[in-house]
């Protein structure tokens, strides 16, 4: 993938139009007020509920699926994100080794400070570590660009230290964001990445139901996100990642898929270097 110039998105562009418009309004009109007033409250509305949609590319590039090329092979990305987790994601490690599956772990930057021997354990096993930030705030996406650049360059500092991987893709904390993230990627020389679906195994205790959400019309290209860090337990205390994972990997050999990490697919020769 590679980067070009930073273009602002048409969102952005449609902002500065209402500002411009809004302004003008106010400074030839001072009357009607309300109404310029209006148009700026919608518009920052507007930009905010865009920043809530995880899966929304108004603020940018925005990996929500596969390139078509990897779909067309069948390949699947498994995300795991909030870890590592020094219960669940050696576990984890064991059930992908078993099934010869790659996945791509976005990890907290202070967990990797933790616990360094199992972002070591991720990468010798093959798996890619991606950037999940380095504080996992809830509130990251009310920061600035030079919040965002320390959040996301400290995390990228403590993945390279522990393990000598840079990671290449971000994912915000809930997949929240705000319009200065966009640019701040692109400085870094990274790309954003979603998901197609998720299992809310955060929350849900269900497995079957978090099985459901993830299978439900699964196919090639499909991104799919689930935790090993911050998971939701079972009735019977197991971590839902646990209990759904050989299921789900049983399903996607079933239909002839494969799990493969979000780097190889971009490393893949057939793959276009655009960003999504
Ligand atoms: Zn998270």
């Amino acid at each position: 993938m590679k980067q070009e110039r930073w273009r602002p998105p048409a969102l952005l562009w449609a902002s500065l139009v209402c500002h411009l418009g809004a302004t003008t309004l106010w400074a030839l009109m001072p009357h009607h007020w309300p109404l310029a007033l209006g148009i700026l409250v919608i518009n920052h509305l507007a930009l905010a509920v865009t920043g809530l949609l995880p899966r929304s590319k108004g603020l940018g590039p925005n990996l929500t699926r596969l390139p078509e090329s990897a779909a067309r092979q069948g390949w699947v990305a498994l995300t795991i994100d909030d870890g590592p987790d020094p219960e669940v994601t050696p576990k984890v490690l064991e059930i992908l080794a078993a099934y010869q599956a790659k996945a791509t772990f976005f990890c907290i930057g202070k967990k990797v400070e933790a616990f360094p021997e199992l972002a070591q354990a991720i990468v010798a096993a093959g798996h890619a570590i991606e950037n999940h930030g380095q504080c996992h705030h809830t509130f990251n996406s009310l920061q600035g660009m030079s919040g965002w650049t320390r959040e996301i360059a400290d995390a990228q500092a403590s993945i390279h230290k522990a393990t000598g991987q840079t990671p290449r893709f971000y994912r915000p904390t809930a997949g929240l964001r705000n319009p200065f993230l966009d640019p701040v990627l692109h400085r870094l020389d990274m790309h954003l990445a979603s998901w197609t679906r998720r299992g809310y195994d955060t929350r849900v205790q269900d497995s079957e139901q978090v099985f459901t959400r993830l299978s439900r019309g699964l196919r090639g290209g499909d991104i799919l996100l689930l935790h090993d860090g911050n998971a939701a337990r079972t009735t019977h205390a197991t971590p839902v990642i646990i209990a759904v994972l050989p299921r789900l990997l049983d399903t996607i050999a079933t239909l002839g898929l494969r799990p493969v990490t979000l780097r190889a697919v971009f490393d893949d020769p057939r793959t276009p270097h655009t960003d999504s």
